[in-house]
């Protein structure tokens, strides 16, 4: 299966945690946490959708500055999801500096602050000075965030001694294409099988497009080509967890939204040989996230946020939150913090 989401561990298992992920055939990305990274061309972040911020410990919400330096001049819109207190962290950095040089500047910010059972919205944009232009309050079903043709977005409501935010991003289906049903219909592959992949997505069947073929082109409506040539299958998913208590509450709250995710990007700070020091900073251990993982039936589980301190033990982290995983993931096997 081709996959429709190419997600970047950008600082790798240690030091801050930030996922980059490509939205593959649109120029779009999302950003999960952004403290100090380096590893981001501007072009990579030029293609930001949007900032999802897990919390604003310095650690997870510093790079924003950069994010916002490198994509200052663009036309697209940026959102920038957080938890409860995001509006006037996010406002205060931006309000920081000096804008009296920005009025041709068509950047719009929006802030969407997640709440239990509602999310505030504020815009703001680079022409006004980072002023508010408006202020909205929306109610919210379940952990959902955001709703496009090419995925959603869920966000959990987490604990760490402030509110956290795990995301997981999800494909509403996948789409794969028969390669061998092109040679009987005198289809050439190229470029229309992203036309017609975009017109799926966006529940467009009825539209006609150019399709290249031995005879030279043909116009077909996407109706016919999906039966002639796409099989739906379940969506592809990644969740990030990063920097929660293991706590039971925590762990019930990401049951539902995280269940089977795919790809599993989660903290594991430190060796489970400091589980009170973990306890006490409201962090996970490797073991703690290895339980999680297996408790979720998470297919690729990917450790991040190591601590500095096991830079040299990587591979200590790796076993823990492996065989944790392992015995969780058996019928009757281990569940909750007291590991
Ligand atoms: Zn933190
Ligand atoms: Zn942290």
């Amino acid at each position: 299966m081709r996959p429709s989401f190419l997600p970047r561990l950008v600082n790798g298992p240690l030091f801050d945690p930030v996922v980059y992920v490509r939205i593959l055939n649109e120029r779009k990305s999302l950003l999960f946490d952004c403290g100090h990274f380096e590893g981001l061309a501007p072009r990579e972040l030029l293609s930001l959708e949007a900032v999802c911020i897990s919390h604003t410990h310095m650690d997870h919400f510093m790079g924003l500055d950069r994010v916002l330096r490198t994509i200052l001049h663009r036309d697209q819109p940026l959102t920038i999801y957080g938890p409860e207190g995001i509006t006037g962290k996010a406002l205060s950095k931006l309000r920081s500096y000096t804008w009296n040089l920005s009025s041709g500047y068509a950047l719009e910010i929006t802030i969407c602050e997640v709440l239990p059972g509602r999310m505030h919205i504020t815009r703001t944009r680079a022409d006004a000075g980072f002023d508010v232009t408006s202020r909205s309050t929306v109610p919210r079903e379940g952990a959902r965030i955001s709703e496009g043709p090419r995925y959603t977005l869920d966000a959990v409501i987490l604990e760490h001694t402030v509110p956290c935010l795990a995301y997981v991003l999800k494909e509403p289906f996948h789409l794969n294409i028969l390669k061998n049903a092109f040679a009987g219909r005198g289809y050439i592959p190229g470029a229309w099988l992203d036309t017609l992949k975009a017109h799926i997505f966006a529940g467009r069947m009825d539209e006609l497009i150019t399709v290249s073929t031995h005879g030279g082109t043909e116009k077909v409506r996407v109706s016919r080509l999906k039966e002639e040539l796409v099989i739906t299958t379940p969506g592809q998913s990644v969740a990030f967890v990063t920097d929660i208590s293991c706590s039971p509450e925590n762990i019930a709250a990401l049951k539902g939204p995280a269940h089977g995710a795919d790809m599993l990007f989660i903290e594991a700070y430190y060796l489970h040989e400091l589980k009170d020091h973990a306890a006490a900073r409201g962090h996970l251990t490797a073991r703690q996230a290895g339980m999680i993982a297996g408790m979720l039936g998470a297919g690729q589980v990917f450790p991040m946020h190591v601590s500095p301190r096991y830079h040299d033990r990587l591979g200590e982290i790796r076993a823990e939150v492996e065989a944790a995983r392992r015995e969780a993931s058996e019928p009757g096997g281990s569940t909750g913090c007291t590991l």
